[in-house]
């Protein structure tokens, strides 16, 4: 049994190109290719079984060749302004989380790349927990797939990965993932609405500038010097600042910079204007982020007036600049609170805090 193989880590082509091959060798007609294909990813099954289109026997040989392995919903909770984060449980024991975020017409699922994340970012609640490992292909392109699973099913329309982990680190798995994303035999969700978001990983950018799909690029900046950046994010020691910006300019496509608002810390009127120099050299759009006080450890928000006075200071200077919406407050559906919460890192929050709570 453990020779089977995931067919769920493959690319579209790749995964034709197996099944025909297997269709082949059974005396099988040919369309059965596409009929399997389609209950990968856009009508997705939990087993072969399921594929009623197939005659059993059928059913019985593609399972004794693949697997389609699931991930464990573990817990998921909703919070009053509709956010809904699921924390996930992998086939090792991993947990990672997942957040569907409606807005109008449209849901964002806020997507994770690894379990854990090495870069201890100072404000962060997944940097506290250190590094575990990459996600598979089949573990990040997973949690869209089983938002199709969902006894109440969630149409996914927009992708970000800003859930745990950082993309550029695990490319050789976010790379096909892209493309799962993407393709229409898959999940196909338009290139212009998957945004990939990095602490500025260098080969990473070049590597994603390279795919020909319009992907977007967002860049976590959050300081406008080294100096105060590498105390937030000690990666800047390895990709400073200055190269992250070179590395924006040259991207072919508009990127838009990423910046927490962190109380007495990076939200000085000098900050916003280094700020918005640095984003008119290479035409970024600002995303202010309020602080999500679960994984701060030590930093306080800014108050709203002052984010408003800090993005004005930007626009004046002629920079495309929003404020984002923290959505999500009641549920801790920051980068890796759930998980926290769970694997008992600090006391889990007033349940009165928690929207409905819900176990699976
Ligand atoms: N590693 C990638 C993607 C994951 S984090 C990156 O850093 O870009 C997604 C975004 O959430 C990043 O901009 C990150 O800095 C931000 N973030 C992390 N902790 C936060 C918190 N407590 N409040 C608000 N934003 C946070």
């Amino acid at each position: 049994m453990t020779d089977r193989e995931n067919l769920l880590n493959l690319t579209p082509d790749d995964a034709e190109a197996r099944l025909a091959a297997v269709m082949s060798e059974l005396g099988q007609p040919s369309y059965r290719v596409g009929q399997v294909l389609r209950r990968l990813w856009q009508l997705p099954v939990r087993s072969f079984d399921e594929i009623t289109e197939l005659p059993a026997a059928l059913r019985a040989e593609l399972d004794a060749r693949f697997t389609l392995p699931r991930l464990t919903l573990a817990t998921s909770q909703l919070s009053s302004d509709g956010t809904r984060k699921f924390l996930f449980r992998l086939a090792d024991g991993e947990a990672i989380e997942t957040v569907a975020i409606p807005e109008g017409n449209r849901v964002t699922l806020c997507i994770s790349s690894q379990a854990g994340c090495a870069l201890r970012c100072a404000f962060c609640a997944t940097g506290a927990m250190g590094f575990s490992r990459n996600l598979e292909v089949h573990e990040i392109a997973g949690q869209v797939r089983e938002m199709r699973l969902l006894d109440e099913p969630v149409n996914v329309t927009n992708i970000v990965f800003m859930g745990m982990g950082e993309p550029l680190m695990n490319w050789k798995a976010v790379s096909p993932t892209l493309t799962l994303l993407n393709d229409p035999r898959a999940l196909g969700i338009g290139a212009r609405h998957i945004t990939i978001s990095t602490v500025g990983v260098l080969p990473g950018i070049v590597a994603l500038g390279e795919r020909p799909e319009q992907f977007r690029l967002a860049l976590s900046i959050h300081a406008p010097t080294d100096e105060l950046r590498a105390d937030l994010m000690p990666i800047n020691t390895k990709y400073p600042l200055a190269e992250v910006i070179a590395a924006a300019k040259v991207f072919d496509r508009r990127v838009t910079f990423e910046y927490v608002m962190l109380g007495g810390v990076n939200d000085g009127a000098e900050h916003a204007r280094a700020l918005a120099q640095l984003a008119r050299d290479c035409g970024a759009f600002v995303n202010l982020i309020p602080l999500h006080p679960g994984g701060s450890q030590g930093f306080h928000p800014t108050p709203a007036n002052e984010i408003a006075r800090f993005a004005r200071l930007i626009r004046e200077r002629g920079v495309e600049v929003a404020i984002r919406k923290s959505r999500g407050m009641d549920i801790a559906a920051a980068c890796g609170q759930l998980r926290v919460e769970r694997m008992g890192r600090r006391a889990p929050r007033a349940p009165q805090q928690h929207g409905d709570v819900q176990v699976a």
